[in-house]
């Protein structure tokens, strides 16, 4: 059954959220499009509701994400630890956002689960942790942002969607469904999208902010994956590329620069599973496509230390560059991909 307004029981919120209290909103490390737009969507409508809100981030994020209306208020806790844990600590409620293991907040983890706020988790991970007060979890959702648009029509406030808050959430949900393609993509989401942009969401401006707005050295680096790291492994219905800290200093790396970059892989005829492979400070971060019913959520759960959704997800080694895509090739014979 679709997702509805109706499934999300906000009786316990609405009274939580009945006088003003200090929030927080927080969301995983290295927030992306869905990850921004549903935090500072929703801080955009509690700020308006009368309470003194405030989103903290693990970690920077790429600068195609800067333009949200409340970003130059967003505190990052990598940055400034110090103002991001007193926010924490002091918070009467804690809002945790697109993901479903309090280990996505990195170093923020302790200060969130020290915090004595009532915690409510919104997001649409599988298999969630317990780890908040309420737990607003849909799977079946392609993109937290649509559940913030839900949770604002349960609140009572679906006439307090202006274009601020619209294009917040439109932008969570066109990143999450790859511009409205993927297979979570339904009719019922493309009804939402009609309505944020009654709401004034300008849906061609938010395309060019985020996918038209590369640095000239972003684009050079995505020619460069292309043409020279791309591997194909036909046999095994793989694609995948590496990048390594030096070719990544080269092209001045900027958070966000490899954004999207595993995607190529995909775009391959035959190919069903693709993955991007980049090592910064011995730590080696791992992205993984697939196709059709192949989970790459498994694989990255139980070889890459990671976990995420079926066709979309994240994990990180410890082992060198090399070690690593050793460690995946190895592994490629045993999928089973599909035909
Ligand atoms: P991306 O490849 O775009 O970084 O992430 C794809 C998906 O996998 C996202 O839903 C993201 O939340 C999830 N993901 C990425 N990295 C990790 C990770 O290290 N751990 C977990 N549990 N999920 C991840
Ligand atoms: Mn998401």
């Amino acid at each position: 059954m679709y997702f509805s307004a109706d499934q999300l029981n906000v009786d316990s919120t609405k009274t939580l959220l009945s006088k003003p209290n200090k929030i927080v909103i927080t969301t995983h490390f290295k927030p992306d499009g869905d990850a921004m737009g549903s935090s500072l969507g929703l801080y955009n409508y509690l700020s308006r509701k009368g309470h003194q809100v405030t989103v903290v981030t693990p970690s920077d994020y790429p600068e195609f994400l800067w333009w949200m209306e409340g970003n130059d208020k967003v505190v990052n806790f990598q940055s400034n630890p110090a103002a991001a844990t007193e926010l924490v600590t002091s918070a009467d409620v804690i809002f945790c956002l697109d993901f479903n293991d309090p280990a996505r907040i990195e170093n923020m983890q302790q200060a969130v689960s020290d915090s004595a706020a009532v915690k409510i988790l919104i997001d649409h991970h599988l298999d969630p942790k317990n780890f908040c007060n309420y737990t607003f979890s849909y799977p079946s959702s392609a993109a937290t942002c649509e559940l913030i648009y839900y949770f604002i029509l349960a609140m009572g406030d679906s006439k307090m969607i202006d274009r601020t808050i619209a294009e917040c959430l439109y932008t969570g949900i066109m990143t999450d469904t790859g511009s409205f393609r993927f297979p979570a993509m339904k009719p019922e989401l493309h009804r939402v999208i009609a309505t944020l942009m009654e709401a004034g969401a300008r849906h061609s401006l938010l395309h060019e902010l985020v996918y038209d707005n590369f640095s000239e050295s972003r684009l050079r680096l995505l020619g460069y994956c292309l043409s020279r790291k791309l591997q194909v492994l036909s046999q095994y219905q793989t694609a995948f590329i590496t990048l390594n800290e030096q070719e990544m200093n080269e092209y001045n790396f900027q958070t966000g620069d490899s954004e999207g970059i595993v995607n190529y892989g995909l775009g391959i005829k035959g190919v069903k599973l693709a993955a991007f492979f980049s090592e910064k400070q011995g730590l080696v971060k791992i992205s993984f496509r697939s196709r059709d019913d192949f989970s790459v959520k498994e694989l990255a759960e139980q070889h890459f230390n990671g976990g995420g959704h079926k066709n979309a997800a994240g994990g990180k080694s410890l082992l060198t560059l090399q070690q690593t895509v050793d460690k995946f090739i190895a592994l490629l014979p045993g999928l089973k991909l599909g035909t």
